[in-house]
């Protein structure tokens, strides 16, 4: 069997298509010998493409021979899956590549905001000494993080947390333990596990469930001198619930990687304040994540090819 795989090109918002098209002919994570694969960089037109990696939805594929979508993304929100599952269309997503990237932006949010660093940086443009008040920075050590979500994420950050002397707490949906976390609390007590918490983050799936789950309620019922930390995505959040909380100082800031609309447009409050940390969507950026992804795209196709199921299945 020949399998067409198709890179298309909005994966060039990640990195160039013809870079994982490289690895998956010639690259060590290259499918071996017994796949007869031949991969393409694609744009609308999918004439005879099989399998197809991709970073955006392009409806075009439900009139294709398209078997398989792979996003390279965590997040499949803007895919609709019904419609794939009914058209025997498989998807499959990179959740699992993220726990190191993103834990280590969110520690590095963390200390940003506990040793004031953000605020050196901003200072040092203007060439000014600002030496910080006597009672304006702290150690992460003994501070409590509330981690919403623990799946690759929430992990990658609890254990970095408690690498660093925090408490974690998370919120999940099951009960069972989860390494590096004290204590777990289900979503319907999601005020109690946030209000002892120096920082609450955000990194649950965008679904019917959680859009707006971080809302005004949940903003007052943080500490006013916690920090909302978000590199879930935008509509997790209440934006403009959020931007009444900074402006009312109901809490001490935000570091925000994820918005309602990206690019964050250039109106917006949320770049004017001090206390935030607008990130462009790069939390889990890393220079080999092509690789990563050619890992675990080659894996799918030697299992597709051999009508295996696959990792890493949505739908
Ligand atoms: P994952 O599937 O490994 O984990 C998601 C976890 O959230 C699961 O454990 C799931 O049970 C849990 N969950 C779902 N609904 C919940 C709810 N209502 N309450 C509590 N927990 C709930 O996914 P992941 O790789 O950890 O990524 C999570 C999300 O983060 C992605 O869907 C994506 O939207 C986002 N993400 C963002 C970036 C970034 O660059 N900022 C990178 C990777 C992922």
């Amino acid at each position: 069997m020949t399998t067409h795989l198709g890179i298309h090109g909005s994966v060039e918002r990640i990195f160039p298509p013809s870079l994982l098209r490289s690895r998956l002919v010639d690259g060590d994570d290259a499918p071996d010998a017994d796949a007869d694969l031949t991969v393409s960089v694609v744009d609308d037109d999918f004439d005879g493409i099989d399998a197809l990696v991709t970073f955006g939805y392009d409806p075009a594929v439900l009139d294709s021979d398209v078997e398989w979508i792979h996003v390279v993304r965590a997040g499949y929100d803007e895919f609709p899956v019904e419609t794939l599952r009914d058209d025997g269309i498989s998807l499959t997503n990179s959740t699992g590549l993220h726990g190191a990237s993103v834990g280590e932006t969110t520690v590095g949010y963390f200390l940003q905001f506990a040793r004031g660093l953000h605020r050196y940086r901003s200072d040092q443009r203007e060439k000014e000494w600002n030496p910080p008040a006597w009672d304006e920075t702290f150690t992460l050590e003994g501070e409590t993080v509330c981690v919403v979500g623990l799946g690759t994420l929430g992990r990658g950050i609890a254990r970095r947390a408690d690498a660093l002397g925090m408490s974690v707490v998370g919120v999940r949906r099951t009960p069972t333990p989860v390494d590096h976390v004290e204590t777990r609390y289900g979503p319907a007590d999601l005020h109690e596990a946030v209000e002892d918490a120096r920082f609450v983050v955000l990194a649950v799936p965008l679904t019917d469930d959680t859009e707006g789950m971080f809302g005004a309620v949940e903003l007052d019922a943080m500490r006013e001198d916690a920090y909302l930390v978000n590199v879930a995505r935008g509509p997790v959040a209440d934006q403009s619930a959020l931007v009444s909380a900074l402006r009312d100082d109901a809490i001490a800031g935000a570091a925000l990687d994820v918005f309602e609309e990206e690019p964050l447009p250039e109106e917006s409050p949320l770049w004017a304040f001090e206390n935030v940390v607008v990130t462009p969507h790069a939390s889990a950026a890393r220079s080999d994540y092509p690789d990563r992804i050619a890992e675990l795209v080659g894996e799918n196709v030697r299992r597709f090819e051999r009508g295996e199921s696959l990792a890493n299945q949505v739908v």
